[in-house]
């Protein structure tokens, strides 16, 4: 494994020559070939609940943010979705919501049970910031992963676009080491592009993946959501113009082939952010810098458009069969293929153990 440096990194991310790109990508998508293969991993995502207790200062789902239509999925929608997720071939359902005081803990371990006993799915969980006592027992129930992004690693920024936080409240690094202990794959991440980030930050969020060793690592640009304080231009976090981190394609795809080259073994999505930033090509390129899984989405169309986190979202009208499809297309056209069973980063450690360290040949690249 290649141990970039912090000034390494910092060197990348200001890199905009693009031959020297494409060079970076390269070398994320070799590390991607070697270490985790040329299998695309489908994780299908239901949006389970669009009401929110918090007030992230760039989220469409932000309590305050009256102009948003709420839902909340019933029991049987829930089980619907995870049984077409079988009928589809996926490995994974992802379970994802904004901070619901109603999504009890009880009610999601009697769901997580239910797919658990009926399905060979594994189950993902990405409910926010929930107790330690909710995390255990979902746990219990199945649970088999769990994300939390922590945003940006820049405690300043991350307080100024997190506001009223509780005194004493365990912060998001927090909750990912306590994820990892009660034995579920932790997934983190991060937005690209916040106002407010800086150049040095991002450095810093790929060194921090790397030391909570994370199992799933998202990475997606920041998309201004004009009914949120941060996408409005009502908050506007001070920092010099040259350190601000822009929040284009390329400023993600190199965060991701560097994530990948950092961290070989996680599994990396190509998320729908990036698709929807550049709608033809941005999810095709994320797998070609580094990425290895996709997430299509299984959310009925009827609640889909009201889990607006930010605007214009990719693939809003497609059905879930069709997104299938398209995705199994794209990941065609790149010679790879969809990934078999559930592709968790535990099979891939398994198997990549025994694998040489190809990665030392770009070591040179930046010399
Ligand atoms: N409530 C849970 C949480 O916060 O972890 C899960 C749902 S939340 C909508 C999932 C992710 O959406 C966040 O971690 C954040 O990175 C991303 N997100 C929110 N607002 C966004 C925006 N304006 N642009 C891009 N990504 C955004
Ligand atoms: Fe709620 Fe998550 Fe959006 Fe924050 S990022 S407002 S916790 S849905």
């Amino acid at each position: 494994m290649t141990e970039l440096t912090k000034h390494e990194i910092l060197g990348w991310l200001h890199e905009n020559h693009p031959s020297r790109l494409q060079k970076l990508y390269e070398w994320g998508d070799e590390v991607r070939k070697e270490y985790v293969g040329d299998a695309v991993h489908l994780r299908g995502l239901i949006e389970i609940s669009s009401y929110c207790a918090r007030q992230c200062m760039y989220c469409g789902l932000r309590q305050a943010n009256r102009a948003l239509p709420r839902y909340r999925m019933t029991r049987e929608e829930i089980l619907e979705c995870a049984r077409q997720a079988e009928r589809l071939g996926y490995g994974t359902v992802v379970m994802q919501a904004g901070e619901d005081d109603l999504l009890t803990a009880e009610w999601i371990a009697e769901i997580v049970r239910w797919i658990k006993r009926e399905t060979t799915l594994a189950v993902t969980l990405s409910l926010g910031e929930r107790r330690h006592d909710e995390l255990r027992l979902w746990r219990s129930a199945g649970a088999d992963r769990y994300l939390l992004r922590f945003e940006t690693s820049d405690a300043d920024l991350f307080r100024t676009i997190h506001p009223h936080r509780l005194a004493g409240e365990p912060g998001r690094l927090t909750l990912l080491r306590q994820i990892k202990r009660l034995g579920y794959e932790a997934g983190g991440g991060v937005m690209v592009g916040i106002p407010g980030q800086s150049f040095e930050s991002l450095a810093q969020d790929i060194l921090t993946f790397r030391e909570l060793d994370l199992d799933m690592i998202g990475i997606g640009p920041y998309i201004a959501h004009a009914d949120t304080p941060l996408g409005s231009g009502a908050l506007r976090p001070a920092i010099l113009a040259s350190e601000q981190v822009p929040g284009n394609e390329a400023m993600v795809y190199k965060m991701i082939a560097l994530t990948r080259i950092a961290c070989p073994t996680a599994n990396i999505p190509s998320t729908t952010a990036l698709a929807t930033i550049n709608r033809v090509d941005g999810r095709k390129l994320g797998l070609k810098a580094g990425a290895n899984v996709v997430m299509p989405n299984l959310t009925p169309a009827l609640y889909r458009r009201m889990y607006e986190i930010y605007p214009d979202k990719a693939c809003i009208d497609e059905s879930a069969t069709d997104c299938s499809q398209s995705l199994r297309g794209q990941i065609h056209s790149l010679g790879r293929f969809a990934g078999e069973g559930q592709g968790g980063r535990g099979e891939i450690e398994t198997l990549t153990s025994i694998l040489p360290d190809v990665s030392s040949r770009f070591v040179e690249l930046r010399a």
